[in-house]
């Protein structure tokens, strides 16, 4: 059967759509049926189930389930476990650490209160929250377009068809994908929401705000030997591996049974196109800082995905008439603080009550213009606030001096005011690479198999897969200007930023080609921001593909 003649898709009605069961949609799935229990709200995720496609770092703030479960500490199920006992920051010159004193540090940055976590596992216990309370939740199923009325409000999502073989023809298993038609939609597809990117486009919402920024944060969870875990002790660095050009910095995480999630964050406005962000963070764990914490243990989980990190400036406008956007899909996320999960969850609270409070007057398909007026003032727009000028002055006069002037600005924030004003970030991120010529390739240490890893190795712990026979999910919209600017102008920078080696130029002369290993994709989205001809598109594949993360 060909895809052209499909039959009309099966549509279902609910009051609320939300896509994406993070930490965002499910709180707005369950403050929705706090407030409004009558009425039916539906999540479509597209991992395999929720929590498959969340990594995170993660230390979470517990400002945000406070407000959702105030209950919740008396749950015994609830997988905030480990508060933070230790927090320690550190300036890494290739050979030594020095730690920064905790009194140097603005009030804000403190993590005195907050939890250690699986950031998956916490979404696993708020779907059983969401679940309990009537909200019905379809993981497996990607939301791949936008529904829209005669006037152009949005009236909801569409599922995408499953069973589509690699040439567009329909399967022995095809299943047409499902319209979910709702009064509001909101959108809590986190960092880089393909959606949300057309949304953005079609409503014009960046406009008159900073471009959206972004980082790629990478991951490993390990198993470190007993006598070298020290429960509730987080470390942040920043400096080497990196250059004094390229913004970025590690974490260390010390929670569970004998866990130590550690990563690395590198800001995606770098310059050098022979950068790895993947190497960069093997590179970290052989610094005498870290390498002792990791050395006898075992590695157990990898993953990736792209953090926002445009914060205040960049936030576009959240609504458009029938919904809005909640979450990373907003770009919530506090940069120092290398905390959104708090935000996510907040804004998916504060969109619940504003659609609750539309409903309850018969409005729907219209402007939640509540939501969008009163975000700066709230807890949301208080946290990015203080911190606007960070990125931007990192990015402008480099880590060392960006960083100190960073932190002088949260001082002086903390104070109330700012020597500074608002800062722009610049070019956004697909647009600062320089051309590859100007630069020495970078010659990364081979891995020794027990410390440092290869990245194929490392995709294979992320679970990723996707059914093979499938339409390509990321879409190259011109193959001749992917080799003109893209290899030959700026050296593949796809084949080293992709943390999961989904991209290769290979062959020679006639034969040269841009080869896309799709099934590898851990659905980061790094290649739909960093590219830099803008080129290249991710979608969604078929539901359920894509990274298997346990507990990240
Ligand atoms: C390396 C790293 C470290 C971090 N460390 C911390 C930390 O220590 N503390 C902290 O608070 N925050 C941290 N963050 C940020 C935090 O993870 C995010 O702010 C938070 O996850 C955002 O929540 P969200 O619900 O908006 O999006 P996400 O958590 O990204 O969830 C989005 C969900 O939507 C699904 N989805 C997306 N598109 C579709 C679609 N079209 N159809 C169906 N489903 C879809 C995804 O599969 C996913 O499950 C970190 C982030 C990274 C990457
Ligand atoms: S193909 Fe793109 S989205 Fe997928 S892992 Fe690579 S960079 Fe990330």
């Amino acid at each position: 059967m060909s895809t052209s003649d499909l039959s009309a898709r099966e549509t279902m009605e609910f009051d609320v759509v939300i896509v994406g069961a993070g930490p965002a949609g499910l709180a707005a799935a369950i403050r929705l049926k706090q407030l409004a229990p009558e009425r039916s709200v539906v999540v479509v995720e597209k991992g395999s189930e929720v929590g498959a496609h969340i990594l995170s770092g993660a230390v979470v703030d517990p400002i945000a389930l406070d407000q959702l479960l105030p209950d919740w500490r008396n749950d015994p199920s609830h997988p905030l476990q480990q508060p933070v006992k230790g927090d320690r920051f550190y300036w890494l010159t290739g050979r030594r650490a020095v730690r920064l004193p905790n009194m140097l540090m603005p009030p804000l940055m403190s993590n005195h209160g907050n939890f250690i976590v699986s950031l998956g596992d916490v979404c696993r216990w708020l779907a059983q929250k969401a679940e309990g309370l009537g909200v019905e939740l379809y993981p497996g199923f990607a939301a791949v377009e936008v529904l829209y009325g005669s006037q152009g409000e949005v009236l909801g999502v569409a599922t995408g068809d499953m069973g589509i073989a690699k040439d567009g023809k329909a399967k022995s298993s095809f299943t047409r994908g499902i319209e979910l038609r709702a009064k509001y939609t909101l959108l809590a597809e986190g960092a880089r929401g393909s959606l949300t990117k057309m949304l953005l486009e079609k409503f014009d919402l960046q406009r008159d705000r900073e471009p959206s920024k972004f980082g790629i944060g990478i991951k490993e969870l390990w198993e470190v030997q007993p006598g070298k875990h020290r429960a509730g002790l987080i470390q942040h660095t920043f400096g080497w591996p990196l250059d004094n050009r390229t913004g970025g910095g590690s974490f260390l995480y010390h929670w569970g049974n004998n866990l130590v999630s550690v990563g690395f964050v590198v800001h995606l406005n770098y310059h050098n196109p022979w950068i790895s962000p993947f190497q960069e963070l093997q590179r970290f764990k052989t610094h005498p800082l870290v390498r002792g914490t990791l050395a006898g243990g075992k590695r157990i989980g990898y993953g990736a995905r792209a953090i926002t990190e445009g914060g205040w400036q960049s936030v576009p406008k959240l609504i458009f008439p029938g919904g809005a956007l909640i979450g990373c899909a907003a770009g919530f996320m506090n940069v120092p603080r290398i905390k959104g999960s708090h935000n996510a969850m907040l804004s998916g609270i504060m969109a619940a009550e504003k659609v609750a409070e539309a409903l309850a007057t018969g409005r729907a398909n219209d402007e939640l213009t509540g939501y969008e007026s009163d975000w700066r003032t709230s807890a949301i727009g208080r946290d990015l606030r203080k911190v606007r000028n960070v990125k931007p002055l990192w990015s402008k006069f480099g880590t060392i001096v960006g960083a100190a002037l960073g932190g002088l600005d949260m001082w002086t924030n903390t104070l109330g005011f700012s020597l500074f004003g608002t800062l722009s970030h610049g070019k956004p991120d697909n647009a600062t690479l320089e051309p590859a010529s100007r630069f020495k390739p970078i010659q990364y240490p081979k891995p020794d198999g027990q410390l440092t890893f290869d990245r194929l190795g490392s995709v294979f712990l992320s679970g990723a897969n996707h059914e093979g026979d499938q339409p390509v999910h990321l879409h190259v919209a011109d193959e001749q200007e992917q080799k003109r600017l893209e290899h030959d102008v700026f050296g593949g920078p796809s084949t080293r930023y992709c943390p999961a080696g989904v991209y290769e130029w290979v062959g020679e002369a006639d034969t040269f080609k841009f080869v896309i290993n799709a099934q590898n994709c851990v659905h980061c989205k790094t290649c739909d921001i960093k590219d830099p001809g803008g080129n290249i598109t991710w979608t969604a594949p078929e539901g359920g593909g894509g990274p298997n993360y346990p507990n990240m």
